[in-house]
């Protein structure tokens, strides 16, 4: 005999920020509605709370995307983060993007936008400028190439497993039961497509309403459980078709620690620094004069608990990953130290000599992307609503409360740009000029 619940009205799968910020909300909505209670909501979790990609997050929250629709989805989540910085393990410490004469213009725009609705920031334009607001915040500061720089005064980074915790305090606070170690194997489709039951390590759990899919990096074994197309046909905004581009494709992030006192990671009045993202053109060298690269190139950092935390550009994988164990960082850049040291050093000279500094952590791991490496929030099947957030998710905390009152019932005109049918329609997310596939 199962000792599973035989026919929950909701039955959501992964416990990462998605799977649970869906459940936590669904339950206040079904409450507050009149509608139901926690009690209606079942998360089912192959491992535990955060075993995923939110568990090891670098955990930037920013709202800093060139897409319109990222950007105000991204506010609604801020405020997210903002409703209780301590359950979620939150620090508003602000974000600042640094860019070369080619990102200018993105910068200029998304300051212009956030200006629009209502998201505080500042921009400055100019070498010199720039140099001298950053002076003033780092006395230290040192990084060349720089002529644009836009100063979120919102966001900040969360901890990522302490605010995963958080939420699922909440969720059973909603009387939302998270069952541990139950992994969905397969999933019974009905000829409509209507996903009547899920297959698991423990028995069978009929769908009783609807069912949230929440999957992290495992997305693409959800898309095959759900029978969808491995290749797409994609319409891009100028009416040409690419046929047959994969829907899903593999990044591996590639983040590292410099083990150092927290606290020489300070502003000059001693407060706590921003995340900064930082991309130039300028020449990257070693603290000892090797020349690492002269094209564009670019990192973000933050300070952490035991230092300071960050990473670089990703890599793309090659072909299949095996996810499990997650994080599967197997595939990590060796020059990757080598390159994040030095344009630490670069950025301010209060890190020069870091690299001896820097320490072998749990840090970095894969992502999965969609075909335009934006998010898939949508019904994939009548009764199956999946959150595919393409790798951009950690911050996305709001997500889960948009989708909560999809499913009860409301359209949302935050997620709406983010629906499947876009690929066939043509109506993609403008691309910026950043290396980064999240930006
Ligand atoms: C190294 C790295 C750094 C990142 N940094 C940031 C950042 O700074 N800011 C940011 O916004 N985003 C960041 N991201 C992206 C972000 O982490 C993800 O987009 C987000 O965490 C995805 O959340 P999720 O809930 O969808 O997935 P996950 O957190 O991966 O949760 C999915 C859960 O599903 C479970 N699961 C999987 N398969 C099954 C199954 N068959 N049955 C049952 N359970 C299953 C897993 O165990 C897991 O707990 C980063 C990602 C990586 C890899």
């Amino acid at each position: 005999m199962s000792d599973l619940p035989a026919s929950p009205r909701f039955v959501v799968v992964g416990a990462g920020i998605h799977g649970l910020s869906t459940a936590y909300h669904l339950a206040r909505e079904l409450r507050t509605r009149g509608l139901g209670s926690g009690r209606d909501v079942v998360v089912l979790e192959k491992s535990e709370p955060g075993a995923g990609a939110s568990g090891i997050a670098c955990g930037v929250v920013r709202n800093n995307y060139f897409q319109p629709a990222m950007s105000e989805l991204m506010q609604a989540c801020v405020e997210v983060w903002e409703s209780d910085p301590a359950a979620y393990a939150y620090n508003p410490v602000g974000y600042m993007a640094l860019g070369p004469a080619v990102q200018e213009s993105d910068l200029a725009a998304t300051h212009e936008r956030q200006e629009r609705i209502g998201y505080r920031s500042t921009l400055v334009t100019g070498e010199v400028e720039v140099d001298a607001y950053m002076k003033r915040l780092f006395p230290d500061w040192r990084a060349r190439g720089v002529t644009a720089l836009l100063h979120e005064h919102q966001g900040g980074f969360a901890f990522n497993r302490e605010s995963v915790l958080g939420l699922a305090g909440k969720c059973r606070e909603e009387d939302v039961e998270i069952l541990t170690g139950v992994e969905v194997r397969a999933l019974e489709l009905e000829g409509d497509g209507t996903v009547s039951a899920v297959e698991t390590s423990r028995g069978r759990i009929q769908v009783g309403e609807q069912l949230v899919l929440a999957p992290g990096p495992w997305a693409k074994r959800f898309w095959a459980m759900l029978e969808l197309p491995m290749t797409i046909d994609v319409r891009t905004p100028s009416g040409e078709v690419v046929r047959d581009r994969p829907m899903w494709t593999y990044w591996n992030l590639q983040e590292g620690e410099i083990a150092v006192d927290p606290a020489m990671f300070a502003t000059a009045d001693g407060g706590a620094p921003p995340v900064i993202h930082l991309d130039t053109d300028a020449p990257l060298s070693t603290d000892e004069g090797e020349l690492l690269t002269d094209e564009l190139w670019g990192i973000y950092y933050k300070r952490d608990r035991h230092g300071v935390q960050g990473g670089a550009s990703p890599l793309v994988v090659d072909g299949e990953v095996e996810l499990d164990p997650y994080p599967a960082t197997t595939d990590v850049d060796p020059g990757f130290r080598d390159m994040w040291c030095a344009a630490l050093s670069h950025a301010m000279s209060r890190f020069e000599g870091c690299r001896s500094l820097y320490k072998m952590a749990r840090s970095g791991g894969v992502g999965a992307f969609t075909a335009d490496n934006f998010p898939v929030f949508d019904y994939m099947r009548p009764n199956a609503y999946a959150i595919l957030d393409s790798n951009h998710g950690y911050k996305m905390i709001g997500v889960g409360r948009e989708v909560a009152k999809v499913l009860v019932g409301d359209h949302s005109s935050l997620l709406y740009p983010f629906r499947f049918e876009r690929f066939a329609t043509g109506d993609l997310h403008p691309v910026s000029h950043s290396p980064y596939p999240w930006s």
